[in-house]
């Protein structure tokens, strides 16, 4: 295109901090994947950041994502469902999607690895941890991260493939830093027990008003929304 366009400019700008932040904490680009996340976000839009070079995109809700599928461009693109899954929702998203960020319960898992053994496929998921313990968030609590790996690992039809969490709202970038440190020393401490059929090579953190600092702190997959596509109407939920 000869003509720029908000996308392509905000896009522009947050492969930059990525760059920025990679460059400040050591770290090569390619350690770094950026998602999309295209939640409310119209398809033409979307395919606007596609067109763009956006490779990974993200929804929050099945409904809402398969309502909107037909419509993306989605030739070589990676989708992931990163909002809460209902279990009787798992046989709807399962093969429709490239990897589920949302697993917090066995239960879940157990939806999922059925839903998926039933179409003969295996599905990459991630466990969303709740790392500032809030009592309202989905996630399991990082004390029992490890317990569910383990169980969920033994489970045909699924993949472990690492962590996803979404920190507390916070002004202060040091407590913000904390939280994505100790993600992170979770995240090497499962990797390190080597546990059958996982390979915990995903770190999912950082979102738009954070990821420079969750980058810092060893994030694999930032998930951008907002700073990519501007502001969404209020959520309801
Ligand atoms: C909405 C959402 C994001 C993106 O948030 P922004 O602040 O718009 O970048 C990332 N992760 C999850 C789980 C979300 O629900």
């Amino acid at each position: 295109m000869a003509f720029s366009s908000p996308v392509r400019e905000n896009l522009k700008r947050i492969e930059e901090e990525i760059a920025r932040a990679c460059a400040e904490s050591g770290r090569r680009r390619e350690e770094v994947t950026l998602l999309a996340v295209t939640k409310t976000v119209a398809p033409v839009l979307i395919n606007e950041a596609l067109a763009a070079g956006v490779t990974e995109i993200g929804e929050n809700r099945v409904q809402e994502y398969l309502a909107k599928r037909d419509e993306l461009l989605l030739s070589g693109v990676r989708t992931h469902l990163i909002g809460h899954l209902q279990t009787n929702k798992a046989a709807k998203i399962v093969g429709m999607v490239d990897m589920i960020q949302s697993i917090d319960s066995l239960r879940t898992a157990q939806a999922v690895a059925r839903a998926s053994g039933a179409v003969g496929r295996v599905t990459d998921i991630l466990i969303e941890v709740n790392i500032g313990g809030e009592e309202v968030k989905s996630g399991v609590a990082p004390e029992q991260a490890e317990e569910l790996v383990a169980a969920a690992a033994a489970l045909k039809g699924i993949k472990i493939r690492g962590l996803m969490t979404v920190p507390p709202i916070c002004g202060d970038k040091r407590q913000l830093r904390l939280y994505f440190s100790r993600m992170q020393k979770l995240f090497v401490d499962i990797r390190e027990k080597k546990i059958d059929n996982t390979s915990m090579d995903v770190l999912s953190m950082g979102m738009s008003s954070d990821f420079y600092e969750a980058i810092l702190e060893g994030s694999t997959m930032v998930r951008i929304g907002t700073a990519l596509f501007g502001g969404r109407p209020p959520q309801r939920s």
